[in-house]
């Protein structure tokens, strides 16, 4: 079973290494500027220390209450794993994540700047931190007139999908670099859904120019997934997120 688990996960990601391979080929990038976190969420332990053996070090979650568990477990009998947070953080469960996870891909205002900064200090380490910046269109629905914001609808796909507009991406970057224990390694976003990611990335490539004009360090753009990665290669992307591609189909959600 272990053994046949092993063989399926290192095929997909030998397909997978070679997609990214193709994809720097097309534009003349070098696959080593290129970091692939491996998507473990809704699958074992166990499939972590598999990846683990076959030469992945980034893994990312989205689930504080299943990520702190597993990778407690994981993190017993496997050194060197880098654990990257990429799901929304409810405020409350900042602490908690700031505990177990060595970079938060989703930060997306100050409030939750701040709780990480508390739970970091606290837990004597120091996280590197991502500004999400949202990807999608402008909806003439979800604004006033005035140009104020309007709640998100809950249930529309990118209400849940989080996201500072592009316009305050470099407000937050600024909170973010205020901070001690918080040190700003760039931006991320997921592409909008039923839409060609290819003008997305290049939004969130411009929006990554101006925070790095800023602050120089700040050089990943984590973007790309399993069905839209090449995009993301073609507009800069430093870190892709890669789940389904490689473990397999997710059961549905709850
Ligand atoms: C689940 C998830 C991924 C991985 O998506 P796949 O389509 O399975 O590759 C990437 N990024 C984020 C933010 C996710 O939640």
């Amino acid at each position: 079973m272990t053994v046949r688990r092993q063989a399926e996960l290192g095929a997909n990601l030998a397909a997978v290494r070679a997609r990214i391979a193709a994809a720097c080929g097309d534009v003349g990038r070098d696959p080593a500027e290129v970091t692939l976190i491996v998507v473990t969420k809704f699958f074992p332990a166990s499939d972590v220390r598999l990846l683990s053996g076959l030469g992945v070090h980034d893994m990312g979650e989205s689930r504080d209450q299943e990520a702190g568990p597993k990778f407690a477990e994981v993190r017993a009998d496997t050194s060197g794993l880098r654990l990257h947070f990429i799901g929304q953080v409810q405020s409350n469960k900042a602490a908690s994540v700031a505990r177990y996870a060595d970079v938060v891909h989703t930060v997306d205002r100050p409030k939750l700047v701040a709780a990480l900064e508390r739970g970091a200090e606290r837990a004597g380490r120091a996280l590197d931190v991502l500004v999400q910046v949202d990807l999608d269109r402008p909806d003439p629905t979800r604004s006033a007139p005035d140009g104020a914001q309007l709640p998100a609808e809950p249930g529309r796909p990118e209400s849940h999908r989080g996201g500072v507009a592009s316009t305050h991406a470099l407000d937050l970057a600024e909170a973010v670099a205020a901070c001690a224990h918080l040190r700003l390694a760039g931006v991320m976003a997921v592409a909008p859904l039923h839409e060609d990611p290819d003008p997305a990335f290049a939004r969130l490539a411009r929006t990554a120019a101006a925070v790095r004009a800023r602050f120089p360090d700040a050089v990943w753009i984590s973007a790309g997934m399993s069905g839209d990665l090449e995009a993301a290669v073609r507009h800069g992307a430093t870190h892709l997120r890669v789940g389904t591609a490689i473990l397999g189909s997710r059961p549905p959600l709850r």
